[in-house]
């Protein structure tokens, strides 16, 4: 059932949102043009990725569109081996990825233990888009992506299956920071409207417990956008930014007049700060966007960087970062 049919069936069956009658949506309003935009920024260096999407903005497409395209380049491309295609598998040898993506009109899609299809990212925009939900799981997901159309696909290339079989030797897993394969791409873009969008997307930890899930496709944790504000994406740790709900809390830290940077240093310190933290053992790395088009990045460690695409320009910038 299409989203929009479910919607209205819920009104028919009397089912109400709760919104007070002092209180009321315009979403027809005129939008503002950001100063700032169109602009794309992504977590790591992934300048392919953020030039796919940046060619999307720049013709006028809608910052949505150019996030699902750019995420997919990181996906397809079998020499990321912590997203899609290629992405390190669990314990038991098995690649299953975890998406979510968010538009500017709040809505959201995410799929999780996604196996055997490589565009984690449309599915979590089809199932935002085409189901009344917000996350699918397991095989459920991953029938849904064949009723879409999709053909099963071996996520395990060689190398990955090479490098899982030396792991199983000793089989001794203790994430630590960056260094130790698990670089999600999760990324932010304003468009020629001035909206926001965000999605995220990655094969997770390498050599997880089968069945782990980590932030990214955790709508708050992973990814959180407010098209009002801003959007924030992380990436390293997930157990550490889900239990600090990650980018919900950078969005909201902007929304109370933070700068993107000092509201990703001041999600970092959250995690940092906790008694007994052992932080020198993993990394964990915020970016985020305004809704002036201003961005900011920083990280537990030294050698997370930021991708930026804007005024037909590519960089990659080496964050801030909190311990050294
Ligand atoms: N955050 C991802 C996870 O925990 C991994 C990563 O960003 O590298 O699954």
């Amino acid at each position: 059932m299409e989203r929009r049919g479910f919607i209205k069936k819920s009104s028919l069956l009397g089912i109400s949102i709760g919104i007070p009658s002092s209180f009321s949506l315009n979403l027809k309003e005129p939008k503002t043009v950001i100063k700032n935009s169109p602009v794309v920024i992504a977590t790591w260096d992934v300048k392919n990725a953020t030039k796919k999407a940046w060619d999307f903005l720049k013709n006028g497409e809608s910052s949505l569109d150019a996030i699902e395209q750019g995420c997919m380049i990181e996906e397809a491309d079998e020499n990321n081996q912590s997203v899609g295609k290629g992405g390190l598998p669990d314990s038991d040898g098995n690649v299953t990825l975890d998406a979510c993506i968010m538009d500017s009109i709040g809505n959201c899609g995410s799929v999780v233990f996604l196996k055997n299809i490589t565009h984690a990212i449309s599915i979590a925009r089809k199932i935002m888009e085409d189901t009344p939900h917000v996350m699918l799981a397991g095989e459920g997901a991953e029938s849904f992506a064949y009723s879409l159309g999709y053909e099963k696909e071996n996520l395990l290339t060689e190398k990955s299956k090479t490098n899982w079989l030396e792991w199983k030797k000793t089989s001794k897993y203790k994430p630590i920071i960056n260094i130790e394969n698990h670089d999600t791409i999760g990324m932010l873009a304003i468009d020629k409207n001035g909206d926001i969008a965000g999605g995220c997307t990655t094969s997770g930890l390498a050599y997880k417990m089968s069945g782990r899930v980590g932030d990214s496709p955790i709508i708050g944790s992973g990814l959180f956008i407010d098209n009002e504000v801003g959007g924030a994406v992380a990436t390293g740790l997930g157990e550490e930014v889900v239990k600090t709900v990650g980018s919900f809390l950078v969005v909201e830290l902007m929304k109370n007049g933070y700068s993107p940077q000092k509201a990703c240093e001041e999600a970092i310190k959250r995690i940092v700060s906790k008694k007994n933290s052992n932080y020198k053992d993993f990394q964990v790395a915020y970016i985020a966007i305004n809704k002036k088009g201003e961005t900011g990045s920083y990280s537990i460690h030294k050698g997370f960087s930021m991708t930026k695409y804007n005024n037909d320009t590519n960089q990659n910038y080496e964050s801030d970062y909190f311990n050294n």
